[in-house]
């Protein structure tokens, strides 16, 4: 190496800008008014009544140049469309599943797959289901199990892969109630337990405990290349080792996948279901048609396949993973420079402010992920996710339970926004940090029969 190549301490953003879109500034006063008509609920909002968009990673990346080349060769032949093909490689090159399905969505390849495997009486355990995996397991009549290691419900513990799963406790679950589990699921990264990593040690011994039950592994593999990028730069005896491979190794350790195309294939829409078991695979296939469509385009349009395909390609690169995983710590590390305590070590897509611990007046059943989220907004325009007990704390009986951790969620677009736009995220929650004895708790007024935080009424307390 000579001394012109010694790395610099500026990671920079591995792009310039092609395309840019406005953002709307608004005043506080009219941010207040806004979330007043929204009910307190930030899904109400009207986007452009937002100014720093952090509500989710889904969809809402840039797509790169090659990517908007890629959409005009679009072909939107019904049934056999060479982009089908496109995407159908691009996929099996990471994981070389012999079914590929594509789905509109993440939920939607995780509503097929549950409808043929769920059903009352079952049980499906993972690290920690997403929110619209449990949902659709309940929605079977079947029950979702959450074993994260002890260290994954910790926001503060130091582990490097606090997504993991508690091995202990999936061989006492299958040695308890073995003949009721149809599948077990695995998380990359843990999206709900703060997108933390899992190492490939502890899905090799996932994989081993699976096959000796003989049991189906499927990975909910959303943030794979996340996953990889943290395997690589975390796990003892894998500095050397590709991005593709890693995945490919990931891959290799289960028997079918769910995806959400939104994340990291880089899509604005997509998903798919990729599965070896060829009964299973025509079962799916079978669902897919009812709803979806016909199984090369499965809900998307050739455009958006041929998309995905050149994302798949581009969020295996080094350069954009090495961007990507530092831009989410230097956010997180900001944070906990001004006292502000969030889920540690920083995840891949997100940082998660523990707002237990930064609103410790409020109690859980009264929100303090929503108190935090909507002070966020009211006061700097921008948009978060509570992650809590509005999310989780409703039980399928109708009864309520405060979830295991209540964060917000700063989910971090992928390519969209620039370090001074997170500086000014950082400037923002400082002032909230300010005013936190004083945010008031919320009730929840209205709210639907599932997935509750999309649609449900506030009104702050007192
Ligand atoms: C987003 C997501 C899903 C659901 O995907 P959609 O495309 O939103 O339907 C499932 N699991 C995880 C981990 C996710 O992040």
């Amino acid at each position: 190496m000579s001394d012109n190549d010694v790395e610099f301490r500026t990671v920079i953003e591995p792009f310039r800008i092609h395309s840019v879109e406005p953002l709307r500034m608004t005043t506080a006063a009219e941010r207040r008014a806004k979330a007043a008509d929204a009910a307190y609920n930030l899904f109400q909002l009207h986007a452009d009544d937002v100014l720093i968009d952090l509500l989710t990673d889904s969809g809402t990346g840039a797509m790169s140049r090659d990517q908007w080349a890629a959409i005009q060769r679009g072909d939107e032949s019904y049934a056999g469309s060479p982009s089908f093909f496109v995407f159908r490689d691009a996929v099996q090159e990471l994981f070389p599943y012999a079914h590929v399905i594509p789905t509109h969505q993440g939920r939607a390849a995780e509503r097929i797959l549950f409808q043929v495997l769920g059903g009352p009486g079952k049980v499906v355990p993972s690290n920690t289901h997403f929110d619209t995996t449990r949902a659709n397991i309940e929605f079977t009549g079947a029950e979702a199990v959450d074993l994260v290691i002890a260290e994954g419900r910790d926001p503060q513990a130091d582990h490097p892969f606090k997504g993991n799963m508690d091995i202990g406790r999936l061989e006492a679950l299958l040695a308890e109630r073995g003949a009721e589990i149809p599948v077990v699921m695995m998380t990359i990264t843990n999206n709900s337990g703060g997108g933390q990593p899992v190492s490939l040690a502890n899905l090799h011994a996932v994989a081993d405990v699976c096959r000796a039950a003989g049991k189906p592994l499927f990975l909910d593999a959303c943030r794979f290349a996340e996953n990889a990028w943290f395997v690589k730069t975390r796990e003892p005896g894998r500095e050397h080792d590709t991005i593709p491979d890693i995945i490919r190794e990931m891959a290799g350790l289960a028997d079918g996948m769910t995806m959400s195309a939104k994340k990291d294939p880089m899509g604005n829409i997509g998903g798919w279901l990729a599965l070896n078991d060829d009964d299973l695979a025509l079962q799916c296939r079978n669902l897919l048609i009812l709803t979806e469509g016909f199984p090369t385009y499965g809900g998307l349009a050739g455009r958006d396949l041929e998309a995905l395909a050149q994302g798949l390609k581009e969020v295996v690169s080094e350069d954009y993973l090495r961007y990507r995983i530092r831009s989410t710590a230097y956010l997180a590390d900001a944070l906990v420079g001004l006292g502000i305590p969030c889920l540690t070590p920083a995840g891949g897509h997100a940082v998660y402010i523990d707002a237990a611990a930064l609103l410790a007046h409020i109690p859980a059943l009264e929100y303090p992920g929503q108190a935090l989220a909507v002070a966020l907004y009211e006061t700097g325009g921008i948009r978060s996710c509570e992650i809590g007990s509005v999310m989780f704390g409703r039980q399928p009986d109708g009864s309520e339970r405060p979830a295991a951790m209540e964060l917000v969620r700063l989910a971090i677009p992928r390519r969209t926004y620039t370090q001074s736009h997170i500086d000014y995220v950082i400037e923002v929650a400082e002032r909230v940090k300010a005013q936190a004895p004083d945010l008031p708790g919320y009730r929840i007024v209205d709210e639907p029969p599932a997935l509750r935080h999309f649609t449900a009424a506030f009104a702050p307390i007192g």
